[in-house]
């Protein structure tokens, strides 16, 4: 097996809370085995630009509270073309780098999948994203942190829904999965949860809105993740309004203060985990694998399969979310 002396460590596409504890395991575990770890700034784009320093210890004081990376974050159209890739990694060999590590989402082990199987320099992928969606592990950096940044938020905005008997439709983040959508409304008792992954009929929840009426329940919280088919809150607040214009309907679109913030327990607990076992596995020789914990262990997942699959959300959770909230 070959020696593991230099490391990299970057962070790529969407930016999610905790990232920088993971920035920080790595480093800290790289000098204690004695490795030279380098950061990548701006993700991708800094391996093309040369934009890569060596870290020490100090590097990462005072960061493990802090949203946001310190090693900042982009996405790099050059990446997907193999020249790009090509100069990344003459770059990299500038530094005699012989190991990465990329915390992002699945986008970003795309990138790692390609230039692993072009390139003799091994990656390995740890998931950072607020959306959760990646196969392969139980959570993702970042996904604890935006929830309950939600549900701080919507625990606000049912005070005052409750205090004018209001309606309100929440918008959350989430393009493509609606686990934000899904935790934050359990969490607030939501009495709809409208995601990407399941059909919306708006229609079925007008008929509920008019039967919590004639019951006098008029405060209710509709919770939509963006990627909703619908089309997002204001679509969904149009058509209540069209139907139910004696209602007083609000709209709140959450938007980006849930990926800001300083991460939860959860989140830095996760991080600096597998931050750790990132460097653990170069060392062992284990390559181009996410590295994701599933039933409190960690577990390597190929770096192709985290990249496609995507987890399932069990049908139950809505039948949940409708008997809590009748
Ligand atoms: P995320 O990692 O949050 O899903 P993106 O999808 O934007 O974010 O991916 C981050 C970066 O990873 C892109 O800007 C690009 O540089 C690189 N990347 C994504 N998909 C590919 C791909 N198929 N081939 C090469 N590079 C890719």
């Amino acid at each position: 097996m070959k020696k593991l002396n230099n490391i990299a460590v970057l962070t790529s596409g969407g930016d999610a809370p905790g990232m920088n504890a993971a920035v920080r395991a790595v480093v800290r575990t790289g000098i204690y085995h004695q490795l030279n770890v380098f950061g990548v700034m701006y993700g991708y784009r800094g391996m093309l630009t040369n934009d890569i320093f060596q870290m020490e210890s100090k590097s990462v004081a005072n960061i493990i509270q802090r949203g946001g990376t310190i090693l900042k974050t982009a996405r790099c159209k050059e990446f997907y073309e193999y020249e790009g890739r090509k100069k990344a990694y003459e770059n990299l060999k500038k530094h005699n780098i012989d190991g990465i590590v990329v915390i992002g989402g699945d986008g970003s082990f795309n990138g790692a999948q390609k230039f692993s199987q072009e390139f003799d320099i091994p990656c390995i992928g740890l998931p950072g994203t607020i959306d959760k969606d990646i196969a392969g592990t139980d959570s993702t950096i970042g996904f604890d942190t935006a929830v309950n940044t939600a549900i701080e938020a919507i625990d606000k905005i049912r005070d005052t829904a409750d205090a004018h008997d209001r309606l309100f439709v929440i918008e959350v983040m989430g393009r493509d999965a609606g686990y934000i959508a899904l935790h934050s409304g359990i969490s607030t008792g939501a009495e709809h949860v409208l995601m990407p992954e399941r059909k919306t009929e708006v229609n079925e929840i007008i008929e509920e809105l008019q039967a919590n009426e004639r019951r006098k329940k008029l405060v209710n919280l509709i919770v939509v993740a963006e990627g909703d088919e619908t089309g997002g809150a204001n679509e969904v607040a149009r058509r209540i309004k069209e139907s139910c214009p004696q209602l007083d309907t609000r709209v709140t679109i959450l938007g980006h203060i849930q990926r800001g913030g300083s991460p939860t327990c959860q989140d830095r607990i996760l991080a600096s985990r597998l931050g750790y076992a990132a460097v653990e596995a170069l060392r062992e020789g284990i390559h181009n694998v996410m590295i994701g914990v599933v039933n409190d262990k960690i577990q390597y997942t190929p770096l192709d399969k985290a990249v496609k699959a995507k987890q399932e959300i069990d049908p139950e959770w809505f039948k949940i979310v409708k008997i809590l909230a009748s």
